[in-house]
């Protein structure tokens, strides 16, 4: 008998063009193919050349075609025609646009440009909107990093000079023991899944540490579900134990960690707690031939690691003196911190011993030769293979800073950081302290700022304080009460600006950054703050501008709006000048191009601002003769040089293209870019593969691709001597000195070494009424609010229940289909909740940004988003509950001011189900674009 099969075409032909570019579903940066087909996007698939991802595309990625055809996309400029909040606009011209924002802001930089407060949020061109900020000449500017992970970034720069994610990498080809703490599936998304599934194919163990487990967690080999807040103290725990057991690595912290360095014990010098230098500036060590103070880095010197010496009549004892003494104390034995952590002392001690066997029995050793940067030559490259993963659950609390230092502080003693096999950083990184800048906020009328807004504070004399003490930002970033917010502090803009403290602003430029909504503490607040009017009926802020792509809740509350394009309709470039896509084994940089031309009278925000820059004169955006130096972003891109022969882009440079790094501006380089598949990508040599901040090869690599204008060898910060300055002045020492109210806590948090406090907002409330920590992960297939006009991720969360842990539902006598109360010392909402197991028990938790306002993102009225979805921020406070002593403190970490989101504590009971709505419910706004049609299939809306 006969089959006859059907004639099917298995392969039919999907496209009749191929563009490659940049995802931008979230900030991973995978390169992608968009297959187009009679001038449309037809479909999304990885990039298999590209260094990030390989070919693998996440649901959110693949998922892009329909963000780019969004009914809530941004069509025009808008001006606001009702009341703010309402959502009322009327369409206008971009010229028009220009006009009013140009007849705005030119008299504020006239005359004090400190009045414009511009603050950016997860857009990917920080260099170029710094640079405008500056050349503005305001204080006034930040991006999204003060409320998401500063604690990481900042304790990873001082620390080692670097952290994790865009600064580095674990060594996925070779670790055999990897902890991951704090991340769902956010931050560094297709990279850390790729990287998971080679340590599961070579057998190395996963644990990971999360009070709840979801994505990485659960397909983790060991999940400990550990109490949120304290993570530090677990770790200072495995410290504890390591020490004791005698199982450091002493060569490496004696080769490449300031462990040995002299620490000034005289509690009555100005100096006290400060590192012992020669004349020359060089660290000094106590040598152990001559029992004397010796240059570090002197020729035969072997440094001392203990005990005490007097050098001129005053006594020194060395970092990893003070280390041990300070983490063998019994207050940091697994013992003593496990029932506060969630975990047993039998697993501290466990994974502690496991860390220990893996990283100094299982040593790898690679047979190539390097030379470090003293000139010693090296013939094989030793590594100990553990690595470390930390994200935005560590950083998120007000004790994150010093967590994110004590997790860095356990890969050094383990001797991890640039070996085969531990973690590696990708360049530009490493990068230490000197090699950022400091804080820049001097004005000058008419004129630029006095340097880069953001940077690193060596000491006091770096605050960015007026002469009577005073913040000068509006944000009160880099002042006594968070003295190392090197990434500004971003959610208490508004509220500052409110509140006229530390003075009034006239104007409020926002760039995609959701502040009336998710991206903001206390919600309701800042709805009321920016709608708020004076006694004269004028706005309490007076002018807003913003910029977005989407009908998001924060456009209603905006006077003037730029609307921003696609990912897919836009030049972006992914730059070494912020943090690039680079490899532990290459350098890289990529952009995104416009794969398909907007079909919208809409703008790439970064050609706007560059157009906006040049119509206000401001420097480095218009020729000598006023005329405009960049048409747009593409060609500042091209033509930009930060310094000479260094621009956005480090490939194809010169005018033949051969220019790597270093060299004088292609008109090409685009095209370079768009044939190289969107990206550039150049090999680290094989001998500068690792060490690479001691390692001569790598530094002299790195000087010739313009990382670099010098060799910057250095060491890591086990002690971190910046922050013994501001505790030496919160003692009264030096002429610089902070307010009486803050020296105690001042004198707690900056310890140079890590050391763990209990998060302040149970600090400060009675525990027992609150017992539960609330927490939000970023779903896998959701970043932020980003995907909740995306027709296709919508189908996988148009919800987000509360997940409660069985103790909690038990005790509650939940039923499937149940609704509670969560009420904080804040707010009270009312949600759906669902049972989960894999949960600490003292822990609830949603995901973020799911729930939306109604009429925002073009979503019905009635949309799951809008009635079953909700926000925990309506629970959260920027500032933490009153101590009694008549100040309102931030909720923030007391360092680098970073939100703390996660130390948020709650109390639940059962509430009717009645209609089936969660609390609060915000009133409607206007959509400025109506509302997306019922159904969108390709080829029909679009
Ligand atoms: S991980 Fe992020 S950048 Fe990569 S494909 Fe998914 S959404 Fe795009």
């Amino acid at each position: 008998m006969n089959h006859h099969q059907p004639d099917l075409d298995t392969s039919p032909e999907v496209s009749d063009e191929i563009r490659k570019t940049t995802c931008y579903m979230c900030a991973c940066r995978c390169g992608i193919n968009v297959h187009m087909k009679d001038g449309k996007v037809k479909y999304i698939e990885g990039n298999r050349d590209h260094p990030i991802n390989k070919g693998v595309l996440c649901a959110k990625g693949s998922a892009g075609i329909m963000q780019h055809y969004s009914p809530a996309r941004l069509r025009a400029p808008m001006k606001r025609v009702g009341e703010r909040g309402e959502g009322k606009f009327e369409e206008i011209t971009w010229d028009e646009a220009f006009d009013i924002a140009a007849k705005r802001l030119g008299p504020i930089r006239e005359k004090a440009p400190h009045k414009l407060a511009f603050f950016t949020g997860r857009d990917q061109s920080q260099s170029l909107t710094s640079f405008w900020a500056q050349q503005f000449g305001t204080p006034n500017y930040a991006a999204h990093g003060g409320f998401c992970s500063v604690n990481m970034a900042a304790a990873g720069i001082y620390t080692m000079g670097g952290a994790f994610w865009e600064f580095g990498v674990p060594d996925w080809d070779r670790t055999k023991m990897f902890m991951i703490f704090g991340v769902a599936e956010d931050h560094d998304s297709n990279p850390i899944k790729m990287g998971l599934s080679k340590l599961k194919e070579r057998g190395a163990k996963i644990v990971g540490v999360n009070p709840i487990r979801t994505g990485y967690n659960a397909i983790a080999d060991e999940w400990v579900g550990i109490t949120p807040g304290t993570d530090g103290l677990f770790v200072l725990a495995m410290i504890h134990v390591l020490l004791k057991a005698g199982k450091v690595d002493l060569d490496y912290l004696m080769r490449y960690t300031n462990a040995p360095m002299l620490v000034n014990m005289d509690e009555t010098s100005n100096e006290f707690g400060l590192l012992l230098r020669d004349l020359q500036g060089q660290f000094m060590v106590q040598d152990r031939v001559t029992g004397k103070p010796a240059a570090f880095d002197k020729k035969g010197v072997k440094p001392v690691f203990s005990g005490e010496i007097t050098y001129q009549g005053t006594k020194y004892t060395p970092v990893f003196q003070l280390m041990t003494e300070k983490y063998l104390s019994d207050d940091y034995a697994p013992e003593a911190v496990a029932d506060r952590c969630g975990i047993s002392a039998e697993t501290i001690h466990r994974l502690a011993a496991e860390l220990a066997h893996v990283a100094f029995e299982q040593e790898i050793t690679i047979d190539q030769p390097w030379t470090d940067w003293k000139g010693e030559k090296h013939e094989t490259m030793t590594g100990r293979p553990v690595s470390f993963h930390a994200m935005r659950g560590i950083s998120a609390h007000s004790n994150g800073f010093q967590t994110c230092r004590a997790i860095h502080l356990l890969q050094i003693i383990l001797g991890s950081v640039e070996v085969p096999g531990g973690y590696r950083f990708k360049p530009p990184y490493p990068k230490p302290v000197e090699g950022h800048p400091t804080p820049h906020s001097s004005t000058t009328p008419g004129g630029p700022l006095n340097g880069p807004h953001l940077g690193f504070t060596r000491g006091p004399e770096d605050l960015a304080l007026n002469a009577s003490g005073t913040p000068v930002r509006i944000d009160k970033a880099f002042t006594w009460e968070n003295p190392m917010s090197s990434h500004g502090m971003m959610h208490m803009v508004i509220s500052n600006a409110h509140a006229g403290d530390p003075y009034k602003i006239d104007t409020l430029f926002m760039y995609m950054a959701n502040m009336s909504w998710n991206s903001s503490m206390n919600s309701r607040g800042v709805m009321d703050m920016l709608t708020d009017k004076d006694e004269n009926g004028d706005y309490v802020i007076p002018n807003i501008i913003y910029s977005d792509a989407y009908s998001s809740e924060m456009v209603a509350f905006a006077d003037l709006i730029l609307p921003d394009t696609t990912y897919l309709e836009r030049h972006d470039c992914i730059s070494l000048l912020d943090r690039p896509i680079s490899e532990a084994d290459a350098i890289c940089d990529s952009i995104r191009w416009p794969v398909v031309e907007p079909d919208r009278d809409v703008r790439g925000f970064q050609s706007a601002l560059i157009q906006l820059g040049s119509k206000l004169g401001l420097p480095g955006f218009v020729n000598e003769n006023g005329s405009a130096k960049y048409a747009d972003y593409a060609d500042y891109i091209v033509n930009h040089e930060r310094r000479p022969g260094v621009g956005p882009l480090a490939g194809f440079r010169n005018k033949d293209g051969s220019g790597k790094g270093r060299g004088e501006p292609n008109p090409e380089q685009l095209n370079k870019y768009i044939e190289n598949g969107g990206f550039w990508k150049d090999h680290i040599p094989d001998e500068a593969l690792f060490f690479k901040p001691w390692n001569k090869a790598y530094q002299d690599w790195a000087v010739e691709r313009g990382i670099f204008d010098k060799p910057s060898p250095y060491l890591f910060s086990i002690y971190v001597e910046p922050m013994q300055k501001f505790r030496l002045a919160a003692m009264g020492k030096g002429e610089l000195q902070p307010p009486d109210h803050l020296r105690a806590q001042l004198i707690e948090a900056m310890d140079p070494l890590p050391v763990w406090w209990a998060p302040y907002e149970e600090q400060g409330i009675d525990c027992e009424e609150y017992p539960l920590h609330a927490l939000t992960q970023r779903p896998a297939a959701m970043y932020h609010s980003w995907g909740s006009q995306n027709a296709w991720l919508r189908q996988i969360h148009g919800t987000n229940p509360l997940y409660v842990s069985g103790e909690v539902w038990t005790k509650h006598r939940f039923n499937e289909g149940d609704w509670a109360y969560v009420t904080s010392h804040h707010g009270k909402i009312k949600v759906p909740v669902v049972r989960m197991d894999a949960l600490n028990p003292n822990t609830v938790w949603t995901w973020n940004a799911i729930g939306k306002r109604k009429g925002a993102w073009a979503l019905d009225e009635n949309a799951p988003e809008a009635t079953k979805g909700f926000l925990l921020n309506h629970l959260i406070h920027e500032l933490l509950p009153p101590k009694g002593d008549g100040l309102r403190w931030s909720n923030s970490d007391p360092i680098t001011g970073q939100a703390a989101w996660y130390d948020l504590r709650v109390k639940i009971e059962k509430a009717p189900a009645e209609d089936g709505v969660s609390q609060p419910e915000t009133p409607a706004q206007a959509s400025p674009v109506g509302q997306g049609p019922k159904d969108i299939a390709y080829g029909g809306e679009f």
